[in-house]
């Protein structure tokens, strides 16, 4: 079987996260998105570990189902902060378990390291290196996955660490490393043009830290195999069964250019180096974006495609399209109206954005946005880049799309109210 997977979420006590993310909404949300199986998120905090055990009712070979029967799978992030070689290093890694206990035994270790209550993505330090050994120690079947490779803050191969190579990271480890999450800012296409990372799965996850349905599932993975632990777990291990990756067009990601967010400056790593990778308002060092680094490191020109890759596509969540062609704000109800009329008639999102035909869509909704569902299909439509932690914008019309609120105001309570 065929079904689309987003393994990097989050739950409500992770930092930064809506208080909105439960099971039941990440549950009702991936239904609504098309996912066919979500990961679990924040497994080693406390309070979600106990929700965990109380919202996941059966276990079927190592996939957690609500009592509705949605699949999960047992996931988290663990963020690693370190000194190696003498440098400061730190990443990110999502982490799959293979059962509860597994789970539990993983909780265990890392208490002898530090505490898990205070954030859904605690903080070790602990060494890339040591952190796959302690793991597998536990189970071979834990699998760890670098999180957004290229992000400048805290990734592999970011700026900040400045590492060039998996190994450089993970050492004698790094024969357990299969998979690498590529993250919003770089796409499949960006990763071939490093050849030392042909035998590594390019894997894309969400790491959604909001409820909003435009924020799960906006990355993801397609497999083809049957829904079982050791099945996901082999197609990300050795390709077999991993269909294609669903991307947003890098530019959408947060960092893909480089560029100072408070200064209102987004340059290509080509304006950077003129200005020796400084500010030209501030002159402070510039946040060095993923394209950069890939620059850095590609030993391919662009449009290189290593044999076997697996295929993906590029796509902008549906409501972005739909508040940039209406010029409304995302979280608008006029906005909902017409999400909500195309999920109804479409029973759910990927649905809408990866295969109902044009003819099928102007019946519930008008020619144009029918022709940008399509055009989005195709991965036509250009978006403006995204810099230090600014999202990139779809160049739809002619209005500039309404950023959406924020998580504290009243007006996110109501944009929720829509559909609770
Ligand atoms: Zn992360
Ligand atoms: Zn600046």
């Amino acid at each position: 079987m065929s079904f689309i997977a987003d393994l990097h979420l989050h739950g409500r006590f992770s930092r930064g996260c809506s208080t909105a993310l439960t099971i039941q909404n990440l549950e009702k949300w991936g239904r609504i998105k098309g996912l066919g199986l979500l990961g679990s998120g924040d497994f080693t905090h406390p309070q979600w570990f106990e929700e965990l055990k109380t919202e996941l009712v059966r276990e079927q070979d190592g996939i957690y189902y609500t009592s509705t029967d949605y699949p999960f799978m047992l996931q988290t992030e663990i963020s690693l902060i370190y000194s190696a070689d003498g440098k400061g290093r730190r990443i990110h890694n999502v982490v799959l378990a293979p059962s509860l206990d597994v789970v539990e035994q993983i909780t265990e270790a890392l208490l002898k390291r530090g505490r898990v209550d205070y954030d859904g993505r605690p903080i070790f330090k602990l060494p890339g290196p040591d952190f796959v050994e302690m793991l597998r120690q536990i189970s071979t079947d834990i699998e760890v996955i670098p999180a957004h490779v290229w992000t400048p803050h805290f990734s592999l191969f970011g700026d900040y660490n400045q590492y060039n190579k998996v190994e450089d990271c993970f050492k004698d480890q790094t024969k357990h490393i299969n998979a690498l999450e590529t993250g919003m800012s770089s796409d499949p296409a960006m990763n071939w043009r490093l050849s030392q990372l042909d035998d590594y799965q390019l894997v894309s996850f969400s790491d959604s830290h909001s409820f909003w349905p435009w924020r799960i599932g906006r990355e993801a993975t397609v497999f083809e195999t049957k829904l079982t632990y050791q099945d996901v777990l082999k197609a990300i291990r050795t390709r077999q069964g991993l269909k294609e990756t669903i991307e947003v067009d890098p530019n959408y990601g947060k960092y893909h250019f480089d560029g100072h967010r408070n200064c209102n400056v987004c340059l290509s790593p080509a304006e950077s180096l003129k200005n020796n990778n400084r500010c030209p308002v501030c002159g402070k060092p510039l946040t060095i974006g993923v394209e950069h680094r890939i620059e850095q490191l590609a030993d391919r020109e662009l449009g290189f495609k290593p044999k076997n890759a697996v295929p993906y596509r590029t796509i902008i969540p549906l409501s972005e399209i739909i508040s940039t062609l209406s010029g409304k704000g995302i979280a608008t109800k006029g906005v909902w109206q017409t999400y909500n009329k195309l999920i109804s008639a479409f029973k759910n999102e990927n649905n809408i954005l990866l295969s109902t035909s044009k003819e099928e869509l102007i019946k519930t909704v008008d020619e144009k946005l029918a022709e940008l569902i399509i055009k989005n299909r195709e991965g036509k439509i250009k978006v403006k880049p995204g810099y230090d932690g600014v999202y990139g914008v779809p160049l739809i019309g002619k209005t500039k799309p309404v950023e959406p609120v924020a998580s504290t105001s009243p007006d996110y309570q109501k944009g929720l109210n829509q559909f609770l």
